[in-house]
């Protein structure tokens, strides 16, 4: 299955151990706030989460399970939304379910009114803005764009994450759509750092690769003829190839180099900015990252034997 970016790091997300009681508390407040409907009948309360993510709706059921011993159903709902399947976790009408509501701060004494309480503590305040994202938060594909957003119907809420983000450095911003409040960050450093705050280590990782990568690429489409100092590795890398596989085609042409070694020195001279496995996977048969990096080390052993003669001739 082809996952969305935003699904890798709720799934990362949801298999964070259980930590600090209070911690659940905060992540299990911020992911009721983000995405849960509270339906009030005569016969009571009941609380309805629906999520598009299955690890999300374990994680749900496990935060209940970690701070009450209330009754919770899990199912897959019937209808589906962008082709992917609906979960929802249900508390129905049952004691203690107000009063637990009210004490983790989702209700305020009164049934109607939602709560307004904020976790204090920094490692609270990390777990809500946890809970909101995999209650209500979504992030692009880094490939695509830099952007992070959480959305909610609660103008209230709204600002408490704004104001969250805030006291970690991170200048969130707010835009209305339709009617739901959309907060969000725009800048790859910010979303970054997002990702760490809220546990979400591997998915900034690879976050962090694609940007770089994205980064070579624009450097080195800067520098096409590699003569600026202070490159960094991936692009010193790709430059000393280039200049390698020049010399080589100078000397012995294309057709002199050995025949597995030429296909490599033509892409690279094609697509100076193509990263080791987007090379290896145009090869065929395709090869691996290190396969690529290997012959890419021949070609300049070979151009740095060339240049040894040379001297020496
Ligand atoms: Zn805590």
């Amino acid at each position: 299955m082809d996952k969305t970016f935003s699904f890798k790091v709720k799934d990362e997300l949801a298999r964070l151990k259980l930590e600090n009681l209070c911690c659940v508390r905060s992540e299990l407040l911020g992911l009721l706030r983000a995405g849960a409907v509270l339906e009030v009948k005569q016969s009571g309360l009941q609380l309805i989460f629906t999520t598009e993510s299955p690890s999300v709706v374990r994680r749900t059921f496990l935060l209940f399970k970690k701070i009450s011993s209330l009754h919770i159903k899990i199912s897959r709902e019937p209808r589906r939304i962008h082709d992917h399947n609906l979960y929802s976790v249900r508390v129905d009408t049952q004691p203690g379910l107000k009063e637990f509501l009210i004490q983790l701060g989702f209700l305020k004494s009164d049934v109607y009114s939602e709560g307004t309480v904020m976790p204090r503590m920094e490692c609270c305040r990390r777990s809500y803005l946890r809970g909101f994202f995999l209650g209500a938060g979504s992030i692009t594909n880094p490939e695509r764009s830099y952007h992070l957003e959480l959305v909610t119907g609660n103008r209230r809420h709204a600002t408490h994450l704004i104001r969250l983000c805030r006291g970690f450095d991170l200048r969130a911003r707010r835009v209305e759509r339709k009617d739901r409040q959309v907060v969000y960050l725009k800048e790859g450093d910010e979303i970054a750092t997002f990702l760490t705050l809220i546990g979400a280590v591997t998915s900034r990782l690879e976050f962090e690769n694609v940007r770089v990568i994205k980064g070579v690429r624009n450097q080195v489409n800067r520098l096409v003829n590699c003569e600026t100092a202070n490159l960094n590795k991936t692009v010193e890398a790709a430059c000393r190839q280039l200049d390698a596989i020049r010399l080589l085609v100078a000397k012995m042409g294309l057709e002199g180099l050995p025949k597995p070694l030429r296909e490599v020195a033509r892409l690279r001279l094609e697509q100076p900015e193509a990263t080791l496995k987007e090379l290896g996977a145009q090869l065929n048969p395709p090869l691996g990252k290190s396969g690529v990096n290997h012959r890419l080390r021949k070609l300049e052993a070979m151009a740095a034997g060339l240049k040894e003669k040379g001297k020496k001739g």
